[in-house]
C-alpha cells in the first residue's frame, strides 16, 4: 500500500475573492515504495499539492487516490514533516513521540525509546524540544512521524533549515528508514541537488499555477 493517483487536480484558494490558483490541472502517480521528490520555485504549489494529499486541503476540482480510495480526512497512514518542526513544545521528547500512536492505536511499550535510540536520540527522551539543537528537533519529528508506522511519508523541505553535515546525516536516516520499511515517499524540495541525490523519480513543477512539467527518472548511487 501506499500508492498515490493524483487526477486533474487544481487548487484555488479564495476561489471568491482574490482567486490565488495555486495548482491547475496537475497530475501525478506515486508508485507504492517509490521515493519521489517534487521540485519546483518557491510559490509554485508544492506544498498546497502535498496538503491535499495529507488531506488538509480539498480539492477545488480534481481527485487524490490514496491505495484507490479518495481521501476524505488526515490519517496518521500519512504522515507529514513540515521544515519547522511541529512538536509540542510543552510535551518531553519521548511524550511528543509516543502521541500520535497513543492517539490513534495505543503504544505499544518500548516503540517510542527504539525508535529514538535509531534515530540517535537517546539519553533525551526526557528534554524538552527547547532544549534540542535545530537538527535534534528535526530528528525528533522524524521519529514521531516512524512511530506512526505511515505507510506514506509527505515531507516538505524537512531538512531546508539544517546546516550542512546534520543534513546530510538526515538524508542517510531517511534512505535507510525508506530502504528497510518499504514506505512511499514523497519528497519536497527546491533543492536539485538533494532531489537528484534521495529520489528514484525528481518531478519537476512549473511556476504558480503548479503542473508538472518534466519528471525525470534518476539512476545513480545513493550514498
Ligand atoms: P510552494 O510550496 O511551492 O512554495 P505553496 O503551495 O505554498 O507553494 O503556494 C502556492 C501559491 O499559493 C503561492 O502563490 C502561495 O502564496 C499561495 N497560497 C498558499 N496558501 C495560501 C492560502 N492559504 N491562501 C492564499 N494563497 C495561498
Ligand atoms: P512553503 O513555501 O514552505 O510551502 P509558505 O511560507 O509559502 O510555505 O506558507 C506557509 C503557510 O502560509 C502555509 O500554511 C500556506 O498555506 C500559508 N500561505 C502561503 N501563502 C499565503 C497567502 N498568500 N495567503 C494566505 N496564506 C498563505
Amino acid at each position: 500500500t501506499g500508492a498515490i493517483d493524483i487526477n486533474d487536480l487544481s487548487k484555488i484558494y479564495d476561489p471568491e475573492g482574490e482567486r490565488v490558483v495555486a495548482v491547475e490541472g496537475m497530475d501525478l502517480d506515486v508508485e507504492a515504495e517509490e521515493f519521489v521528490a517534487l521540485l519546483g520555485p518557491s510559490g509554485c504549489g508544492k506544498s498546497t499539492v502535498m496538503e491535499c494529499i495529507a488531506g488538509y486541503l480539498e480539492p477545488t476540482d480534481g481527485e487524490v487516490l490514496v491505495d484507490g480510495n479518495t481521501i476524505s480526512e488526515p490519517d496518521p497512514k500519512r504522515g507529514v514533516v513540515f521544515q519547522e518542526n511541529r512538536l509540542f513544545p510543552w510535551k518531553t521528547i519521548k511524550e511528543n513521540v509516543e502521541f500520535g500512536p497513543r492517539m490513534h492505536k495505543g503504544v505499544e511499550e518500548g516503540r517510542a525509546e527504539s525508535i529514538l535510540d535509531e534515530m540517535g536520540l537517546d539519553g533525551f527522551e526526557a528534554s524538552y524540544p527547547s532544549g534540542l539543537s535545530g537538527g535534534m528537533q528535526q530528528r525528533a519529528e522524524l521519529a514521531r512521524l516512524l512511530a506512526n508506522d505511515p505507510a506514506i511519508m509527505l515531507m516538505d523541505e524537512p531538512f531546508s533549515a539544517l546546516d550542512a553535515l546534520t543534513k546530510e546525516i538526515m538524508q542517510k536516516k531517511l534512505l535507510e528508514v525508506w530502504e528497510r520499511d518499504n514506505r512511499t515517499v514523497l519528497f519536497i524540495t527546491h533543492d536539485v541537488e538533494e532531489a537528484i541525490l534521495l529520489a528514484d523519480r525528481v518531478v519537476i513543477m512549473t511556476a504558480r499555477p503548479g503542473q508538472v512539467k518534466d519528471v525525470i527518472d534518476v539512476d545513480i548511487e545513493r550514498p
